[in-house]
């Protein structure tokens, strides 16, 4: 058991906590976190109180920018980030939606210029409570569950 934790401890990096089950996949690919050579723990179907079952991801020695961690908001908006150093918790954040998302959602307009070119989709955040997205250039909306990642 003490063996265990010593494993999945944090001497530095970053711990996100609170992630939805059925988000953890997700997360992990928006971070882009199969490209890293960092250490990484991934816990899902894990035992939380706030919220019944949840996902964990460690990320060893990496300190994600603002625009990379709020990413996650598209798909988990209750994300908890622990920043560990020295095996504390220096910082906690919240996880909030830009006011704008760069490349990584399909516009769900097969006509939009960006199905049809090779260009980023760009779309304005226009809720940011229920998560609703305007495509900068056909103007279509997406709501939260219409959602698609690139
Ligand atoms: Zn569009």
């Amino acid at each position: 058991m003490r063996k265990e934790l010593q494993v999945a401890a944090l001497e530095n990096g970053t711990a996100i906590d609170h992630i939805p089950t059925d988000a953890v996949f997700k997360v992990v690919s928006l971070l882009q976190l199969q490209k890293l050579d960092n250490r990484i723990t991934i816990g899902n179907n894990l035992n939380s109180n706030k919220i019944g079952k949840k996902g964990l991801i460690k990320v060893s020695d990496k300190f994600f920018r603002e625009d990379e961690i709020n990413r996650i908001a598209l798909i988990a908006p209750n994300v908890n980030l622990n920043i560990i150093r020295n095996f504390d918790v220096v910082e906690k954040k919240k996880v909030v939606l830009p006011d704008e998302i760069i490349e990584i959602v399909k516009c769900n307009n097969p006509k939009c210029i960006t199905n049809n070119e090779p260009m980023k989709t760009r779309f304005h955040v226009i809720d940011k409570e229920k998560v609703e997205l305007q495509c900068h250039y056909c103007e279509l909306k997406v709501r939260k569950e219409e959602i698609e990642l690139i």
